[in-house]
């Protein structure tokens, strides 16, 4: 069942019949989200549709592309309308925006935008104070204890750990458990405690202002394999002035999308990051378990 106010959000004010309020006369209007992609280290042309299939899939959704220009080339005339947007998700890493694209981001943010930041879109830029307010942590790119702390959980809460040394690191791509701590969230509330995600990278050191941020799960890699063996952040909750950001550090390629836990937690994200709210909050048959890797190959 959707939520009374998804629900009453295609209703047309004014129009009652006696006795039981308003008259939906149209269908709810979906949740206009935007997909940044064209610049990315990883493999963005792969990622974006399913990404993109992955958001339709809830049935909230209407998603549009926008393809920055090829890195190098002029960025001047790149001007996406945010406002036409309750999320923006990046599927970006790549050359800085023009100033005035920036200081239009930041405002639609700080007047209750939406952002979603997946996997290598937090190495963007690295320069850029406000955008690393936004995603609390970020890697590479030059980020060093001059960006902020490193933050990991430790003894029951978030560690912010200012050791010198670069931000962003990680080992041999494997499975690994992802750990919920924060049940109350509408982002990761009710979701089994532990899932094993598929095999992937898993990203560590992680630097920034970390600000405002709630920290929903964590993940931890085996020493061996070139991880840290600390419980890293894997999915983070934002505010940023009136803005919502959900930060997932989750999925280097397509076929790492393709888990069940990153379907749901990226769902859930992207409606919080777009609403406030999570209307969907049933556990899929397929979610994985804590041992066993789920994936749905026919998105
Ligand atoms: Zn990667």
């Amino acid at each position: 069942m959707h939520s009374l106010s998804w629900f009453l959000s295609g209703c047309v004010a004014g129009v009652t019949l006696a006795g039981l309020g308003p008259v939906c006369a149209a269908a709810a209007q979906p949740i206009r989200a935007l997909i940044i992609d064209g610049q990315n280290n990883h493999n963005w042309k792969g990622t974006t549709p399913v990404l993109k299939k992955i958001t339709e899939d809830t049935g909230l959704f209407q998603v549009d592309v926008i393809t920055a220009p090829a890195s190098g080339q002029p960025m001047g005339d790149f001007k996406p309308d945010f406002a036409k947007y309750q999320v923006v998700m990046l599927n970006y890493n790549g050359d800085e925006w023009s100033p005035a694209l920036r200081d239009a981001f930041v405002s639609y943010m700080r007047n209750g935008g939406g952002l979603v930041v997946q996997h290598g879109s937090d190495n963007s830029f690295p320069k850029w104070p406000e955008f690393n307010e936004m995603i609390g942590v970020g890697g590479w790119g030059g980020r060093n204890e001059k960006s902020g702390p490193m933050l990991y959980w430790g003894d029951g809460k978030v560690v912010a750990d200012n050791s010198p040394g670069p931000g962003g690191s990680h080992g041999a791509q494997t499975p690994f458990p992802v750990v919920i701590r924060n049940r109350e969230h509408p982002i990761t509330a009710g979701l089994p405690e532990i899932w094993m995600h598929s095999t992937d990278e898993l990203y560590s050191k992680l630097r920034g202002p970390a600000k405002n941020l709630t920290l929903l799960a964590t993940a931890k890699g085996d020493p061996a394999q070139g991880a840290t063996g600390k419980d890293e952040p894997a999915l983070m909750a934002l505010s940023y002035g009136q803005g919502r950001v959900f930060h997932t550090t989750l999925g280097h390629d397509a076929p790492q999308l393709h888990c069940v836990g990153f379907i749901v937690t990226f769902q859930r994200g992207m409606e919080w990051a777009a609403t406030g709210k999570v209307t969907n909050t049933a556990i899929p048959a397929d979610f994985p378990g804590p041992d066993k890797v789920s994936l749905r190959p026919n998105l």
